[in-house]
């Protein structure tokens, strides 16, 4: 499947869940089996080069690539979570959104130095949520190399930000 085909395959609405936003649907993505599968592939094929042990999902869009491209690389599934949803000692950071603040956790010991790690997530925009959990990694002593989206709004300056941070972004479509 093609670049173009794949993008096509996403849909826009406007005015959710805000008006004035413009949410980039991947639902229409995923119920397409060779969509869905071009995806998972091209991301596995992004990722390949890294040698990562860990691929780390962002909840909640992000374990929906995150598990194929994991298994596919015969690499280990950390679940990047919301607060009050691992059950053991964790560790997390929170950062500033648009109004107020969020926060994501790992479980303590789940990354440890010494691990490669590669972020997962369907979309970057301002980076802020691809950026705080770089943090959280690498406070956990891990290497993050790269980071892959599905969707990337280059306009919202996401990418740059990860790149600043020394992280390289790859993305299938913008
Ligand atoms: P950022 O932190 O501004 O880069 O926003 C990225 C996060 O918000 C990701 O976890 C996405 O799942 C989510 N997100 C932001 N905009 C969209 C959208 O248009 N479609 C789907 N997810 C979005």
């Amino acid at each position: 499947m093609s670049p173009d085909e794949l993008k096509a395959l996403v849909r826009t609405i406007p005015d959710f869940p805000k008006p004035g936003i413009q949410f980039r649907d991947i639902t229409t993505l995923l119920i397409d089996g060779r969509g869905f599968a071009a995806a998972v592939d091209a991301l596995v094929e992004l990722a390949r080069p890294y040698g990562a042990d860990l691929i780390a999902g962002i909840e909640a869009r992000g374990f929906i690539f995150s598990g194929p491209v994991a298994r596919a690389l015969g690499a280990g599934l950390l679940p990047v979570r919301k607060p009050g949803k691992l059950p053991g000692p964790r560790i997390g950071v929170d950062y500033a959104l648009e109004y107020g603040t969020d926060r994501l956790e790992i479980h303590e010991g789940a990354c440890v130095p010494g691990h490669r790690v590669l972020l997962v997530d369907d979309l970057i925009a301002t980076g802020g949520t691809a950026s705080a959990t770089i943090r959280l990694l690498r406070e956990s002593g891990a290497t993050v190399p790269a980071a892959l989206f599905v969707i990337d709004l280059p306009d919202l300056g996401g990418a740059d930000l990860l790149r600043e941070q020394g992280v390289e972004p790859h993305a299938l479509m913008a």
